[in-house]
């Protein structure tokens, strides 16, 4: 009996079309190099839109780099990176990429929010005003909706009754809290952590992650996350990826490069971490 054969579901029908994941993020043959050292060579990396992805690597490998180059706070020598499907560096103009105008790298930031190892407050400002700032002066929010906007990613991550205080006098652990607030109020549809516990005293590390655990189960949300954080990756990552000398090595599902890790190098880098 033929009859009730489903049609084979081509990959041009629009319904599988419109289920396929969308790359959000891509990198095509990307160097980047700082005077004689190149520090990615010739990357081919791309994250899926929702998709949560860690990276791991030895200090040097270029992790840093490419959550900077995202943010466009280092610019490429050669290649081609797209973000929600626009070019990053680069603008199409009469069909052609162009060096990116100010404008076009303003508009493209406002997809990302990045979170720093050093947590990066504004230490002469409120943990208020540090996360108002950018939604007034970038987003031109007026301060009311601005300050609601502060509350709700105050509550986020578990920082309601701290508002009027200088990052000063809070925690470690309470900062970085603050600096996930601050990038969350910019509504970003990429989060882009480096390192976010490193700096932290061992029993302020949780609390952090527990925060980025959160925006983890928010499935349109997009994550890249460098981290050594080894159990907290395998938790949370759709997909690790394993840096070094600025290319991956190797990269696949947390369980697959966790636990029978193919390469060489990948292998010896974990074994650091048991
Ligand atoms: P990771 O985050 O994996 O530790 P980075 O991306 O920070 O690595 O750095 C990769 C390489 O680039 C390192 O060798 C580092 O010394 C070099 N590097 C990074 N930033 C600069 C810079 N602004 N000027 C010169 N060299 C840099
Ligand atoms: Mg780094």
């Amino acid at each position: 009996n033929t009859s009730d054969t489903s049609l084979p579901v081509s990959a041009a029908s629009p319904a599988a079309q419109a289920s396929e994941p969308v790359d959000i993020i891509t990198f095509k043959d990307v160097v980047k190099r700082f005077g004689d050292v190149t520090v990615l060579d010739r990357l081919n990396f791309s994250v899926r839109k929702g998709e949560k992805v860690t990276i791991i690597g030895p200090s040097g490998s270029g992790k840093s780099t490419v959550l900077r180059i995202l943010m466009t706070l280092e610019n490429i020598d050669e290649g081609v990176i797209h973000v929600a499907g626009k070019p990053l560096w680069h603008e199409e103009k009469n069909g052609e990429l162009q060096p990116a105008s100010e404008e076009h790298l303003r508009e493209m930031r406002k997809e990302m929010g990045m979170v720093f190892q050093q947590f990066n407050l504004f230490p002469h400002m409120t943990v208020r005003r540090n996360i108002t700032e950018a939604p007034v002066h970038v987003l031109g929010l007026g301060k009311e909706e601005a300050n609601a906007r502060a509350e709700t990613y105050l509550e986020l991550v578990g920082l309601s009754d701290q508002a009027d205080k200088f990052p000063s006098q809070l925690s470690g652990g309470q900062q970085q809290r603050v600096a996930i607030a601050r990038a969350l109020a910019m509504k970003p549809n990429i989060m882009l952590f480096d390192e976010p516990t490193s700096a932290l005293d061992p029993e302020l590390v949780g609390e952090v992650l527990n925060v980025i655990q959160r925006l983890a189960d928010q499935d349109d949300l997009t994550i890249l996350l460098v981290t050594h954080e080894m159990q907290f990756a395998k938790q949370i990552s759709d997909r690790v990826c394993f840096f070094d000398k600025g290319v991956i090595v190797e990269q696949g599902p947390p369980e697959q490069v966790f636990t029978e890790p193919q390469e060489a190098r990948t292998q010896e880098f974990l074994k650091g971490f048991i």
